[in-house]
């Protein structure tokens, strides 16, 4: 197991596997191990069920409704990460799962802080996590919408119990960084704005990009992995990406090549969202697809963040080799995205309606990696689209890649070669924010 056990997991793990064994997907899906004597013991349980995967939640896991309860809304997952996949909530979960999502006291005596939001309506969930925030919503979507956001965290409030000044910025990656953009190309002072915290969400900004906003807003900015089709997130540590999970989701490691528990090195992430989130479509034991490291002494920066993970790419774009079946992640897709995140290199257009935005470095580089193999050696060949500045990153792009200590040491022996081709020919990434 990955995430801590305690409290709320302990409390609810055994009425998620019990509900969600009711749905007929499941009852299947689990048969062999519903009867079994280390069924009474829902950790055990978990560590021994297979593991749910795209497809299934997308066709099998159609939503089951108990009697005197009715499906209220509608939510869809990105399909950034694979096709888009409706998921269904019910009036029971509304109001069950809203005792976590209702605005906290604020402290004693202090006054509530202000946050602005930027919606993100299909990638993800969480930014700041701001107990008793009273929130103000804010666009990008063009330059007037800007000019009222840009007023909103200039004026001053005058209400009773609520702080003077915005203090805190939270939102998709998209909507946070467009505004940056806008703010920095309109060379508008971050002194005219009072902002302490900056927190994303839904995509996998590089170091490159967390740096550029923390240098504009002079504070710290702080990311959020949200977890694909789930209703939680993890905060990523900012000094090592330990992620933090929501109480409501478990986190397993799982292996690159068996649904084995693992303890430590490169995993599969698997993820469980406890009742009463899912209601009608539970997800358990779900591989979002992503590619995960187990922290240990030597990558975690602090005690209590050994043994927890830290997301490394997703399966479907990272460089990995099987031999003997055993998977070897050689290049993970966010080590090979960071290494080409630099200038030089063309990147994807979020096509933002500013007319301010004059410099289009918002999302993922063209880059493609693929693997051949002669004689013994992995060739990898890394395309990459030129942005036309004449810049040639290809030295620190090497050096990037080979920060990864796989990399490094299988090139290091011989059994690794490393191209990297500008091509102007090269397409654009699957995703934008992958
Ligand atoms: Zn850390």
């Amino acid at each position: 197991m990955t995430t801590r056990s305690g409290g709320f997991r302990d409390r609810q793990l055994g009425p998620t596997l019990s509900h969600a064994a009711r749905h007929p997907f499941y009852r299947d899906h689990w048969a062999p191990h519903l009867g079994a004597p280390s069924a009474r013991d829902p950790w055990a349980l978990l560590d021994a069920l297979p593991p749910t995967e795209r497809r299934h939640l997308s066709e099998d896991v159609t939503p089951m409704l108990d009697d005197g309860d009715e499906i209220v809304a509608v939510g869809f997952s990105s399909g950034s990460t694979g096709s888009a996949m409706t998921r269904y909530f019910t009036a029971r979960e509304r109001e069950l799962a809203g005792m976590f999502t209702k605005a906290g006291p604020a402290r004693t005596g202090a006054v509530r802080p202000l946050r602005l939001d930027f919606p993100s309506t299909w990638h993800g969930v969480g930014g700041a996590d701001t107990p008793g925030a009273v929130l103000i919503p804010g666009t990008v979507v063009d330059d007037e919408h800007a000019e009222r956001t840009v007023h909103m965290l200039r004026r001053r409030f005058t209400a009773p119990g609520v702080a003077s000044r915005v203090s805190m910025l939270s939102g998709g990656v998209i909507g946070i960084h467009a505004f940056t953009r806008y703010v920095v190309d309109h060379e508008i002072p971050v002194s005219d704005f009072a902002i302490e915290v900056v927190g994303l969400f839904g995509g996998y900004p590089g170091r490159r990009r967390l740096a550029w906003l923390g240098e504009y807003w002079k504070c710290p900015v702080l990311d959020s992995f949200s977890v694909s089709e789930c209703r939680g997130k993890a905060l990523v540590c900012p000094n090592c990406g330990y992620l933090e999970f929501d109480p409501q989701l478990v986190a397993q490691a799982l292996a690159l090549d068996s649904p084995e528990p693992v303890t430590s090195g490169t995993a599969r992430l698997a993820v469980t969202e406890l009742y009463p989130f899912g209601i009608a479509q539970p997800i358990v034991k779900y591989l979002t697809g992503d590619l995960v490291e187990v922290l240990d002494d030597t990558s975690a920066c602090r005690p209590g963040h050994v043994g927890g993970l830290r997301r490394i790419g997703r399966a479907e774009t990272s460089v990995t080799a099987s031999a003997n079946g055993t998977t070897t992640v050689l290049v993970p897709s966010q080590v090979l995205f960071d290494a080409f995140d630099r200038p030089g290199v063309c990147r994807a257009d979020f096509r933002s309606t500013l007319s301010g935005m004059t410099v289009n470095d918002l999302a993922q580089p063209y880059v493609h990696a693929s693997l051949s193999e002669t004689e013994g050696t992995l060739r990898l060949r890394c395309r990459y689209r030129p942005d036309g500045s004449g810049i040639d990153c290809t030295a620190d792009a090497l050096a990037a890649l080979l920060s990864w200590p796989v990399a490094r040491a299988w090139a290091d022996s011989g059994r690794l070669v490393i191209d990297l081709v500008a091509d102007p020919a090269t397409a654009p990434p699957r995703s934008k924010f992958a």
